[in-house]
């Protein structure tokens, strides 16, 4: 039965980073919070970089009334020169340059709060002032736990002059291979991810707790790892609560064109919310989707922030293209609601970037992935698509950021193998179900969360 706690409220307040890649899952740990009656107060830095996280934000708080919105609200930067940098790194600072004005906003929160939980991006701001305040301060690391092994570890591998020493070595499991390193951070001086990895990475071991968007079977050594003090002493728990499943008011779209489709015959491209492929390798790409001979829709980027991206399709594709994709595919050129994308039966692939909130929506959906890492974290991340049986990497493409053109005859031969790819069906098959199965009653995600919530109670 319930004991006295349980008739408190348990108030915890969220506070997200840039981009989608870190919006989404803050958004969905808001839902199943809010499903578990925490009581959420959510922090939004305003303004947003993209109109996807402005209206994803709007969803939230429209489908749940019982969640606080607070604003954080930026205060412009004295040094422009750092806006030369990625429009979402730039936004980290911003955030992180006004976080001062939160500790008014915690304190004034009612009922007082059990307990933050912070982006990973901000960690060596927040912690800090979250300390003075004597509030527990869990981190949410939105990518996979074997990249929280190298956000802890980063500033123990570099040498004298800062630069990446020549192994990347993580300590309590296997090297890692230098050129899946995001490229940022193996240049020399200085840049905004750089001095993120270093300066938050540091402070990780000063926070209450580590939340992952991951499960036990598809990274169980690299948790143990962590948990047991190989990667780094005085971690404090790193928990699993992934996959955070999509949630329904993520907003509805009419795709007829892929209702008129076969069960599992189109291959669905996209490279996520802030990846901007070349014109040439865009070209190349619609050339070898289309001489593939296989069903595809494909979301077409051409910059990186959304509300930038205004050019036609035609002025993008060119008209000789673009009649071409129409024998076998539909391409588009706005944001696609991915999580029904995904679980749509007509859909068989998925040639992905692999960013890491795309990458748990196709297992949660079992659908197989052809790995294109761009930038960041997406190798790491293609290479667990490939060890966990989810999908196939073809690591001779390199990197999107314009390191090689992959030309059209080689895409073409990869999305065919891909699709027609068996024994893939059976494995995101069981993939599938092991993902739903850990967020499922009893499952190893479901119980460290409810740990997790009962440990709140306590502080009240
Ligand atoms: N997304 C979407 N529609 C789009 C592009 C992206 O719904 O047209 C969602 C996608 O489902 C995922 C998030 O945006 O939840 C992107 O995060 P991810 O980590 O995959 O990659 P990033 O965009 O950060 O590179
Ligand atoms: N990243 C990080 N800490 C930061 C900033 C970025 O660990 O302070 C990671 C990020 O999650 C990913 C990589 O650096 O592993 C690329 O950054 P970002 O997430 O902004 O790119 P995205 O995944 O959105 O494409």
């Amino acid at each position: 039965m319930s004991d006295s706690g349980d008739l408190q409220v348990t108030h915890v307040a969220l506070l997200p980073s840039a981009g989608m890649g870190h919006l989404t899952p803050f958004l969905r740990l808001a839902a199943l919070l809010t499903a578990h009656n925490v009581h959420v107060t959510f922090i939004t830095p305003s303004p947003t970089v993209s109109l996807a996280e402005s209206q994803s934000l709007s969803h939230l708080f429209t489908t749940f009334p019982q969640i606080t919105q607070k604003h954080l609200h930026l205060l412009p930067l004295d040094q422009p020169s750092a806006n030369s940098e990625d429009p979402f790194y730039y936004h980290f600072e911003l955030i992180r340059r006004s976080s001062h004005l939160l500790p008014p906003l915690l304190s004034s929160l009612c009922p007082p709060l059990s307990a933050i939980i912070t982006d990973m991006s901000l960690v060596s701001t927040v912690t800090p002032l979250t300390d003075s305040l004597g509030l527990p301060n869990y981190i949410f690391f939105t990518s996979s736990a074997k990249m929280l092994t190298i956000y802890v570890s980063f500033h123990t591998m570099l040498g004298p002059n800062h630069e990446i020493e020549d192994h990347t070595k993580v300590s309590g499991l296997e090297q890692i291979p230098k050129a899946w390193i995001p490229p940022p951070l193996l240049q020399g001086g200085n840049n905004l991810l750089k001095t993120f990895f270093i300066e938050n990475g540091k402070k990780m071991t000063e926070s209450s707790g580590i939340l992952v968007n991951t499960y036990e079977s598809i990274e169980r050594e690299t948790l143990a790892a962590l948990n047991e003090g190989k990667v780094l002493r005085k971690l404090p728990s790193v928990i699993a609560i992934g996959p955070l499943a999509p949630c329904t008011f993520e907003e509805s779209q009419q795709l007829a064109w892929l209702d008129d489709q076969l069960t599992g015959s189109v291959l669905y491209v996209s490279f996520g919310s802030r990846t901007a492929m070349s014109r040439d390798q865009i070209r190349e790409l619609g050339d070898g989707l289309v001489r593939s001979g296989c069903r595809f829709l494909w979301a077409v980027k051409d910059k990186k922030v959304d509300v930038e991206d205004d050019e036609k399709l035609i002025e993008v594709l060119g008209q000789g293209l673009l009649e071409r994709v129409k024998e076998n595919g539909l391409a588009v050129k706005n944001w696609l609601n991915q999580e029904e994308i995904l679980s749509h039966p007509a859909i068989g692939g998925f040639l992905s970037h692999c960013g890491w909130n795309s990458l748990t929506e196709a297992l949660w959906n079992g659908v197989r992935i052809l790995a294109w890492p761009q930038h960041g974290d997406q190798k790491i991340n293609a290479d667990l698509v490939e060890r966990i049986g989810l999908g196939t990497w073809d690591k001779s493409w390199g990197w999107g950021e314009g390191e090689m053109l992959v030309k059209a005859q080689v895409i073409a031969e990869r999305v065919r193998e891909i699709m027609g790819n068996k024994l893939l069906r059976l494995q995101t098959d069981h993939i599938r179900e092991e993902a739903r199965m850990a967020v499922g009653d009893g499952g190893s995600s479901t119980k460290r969360l409810y740990a997790l919530i009962e440990t709140w109670k306590r502080v009240q």
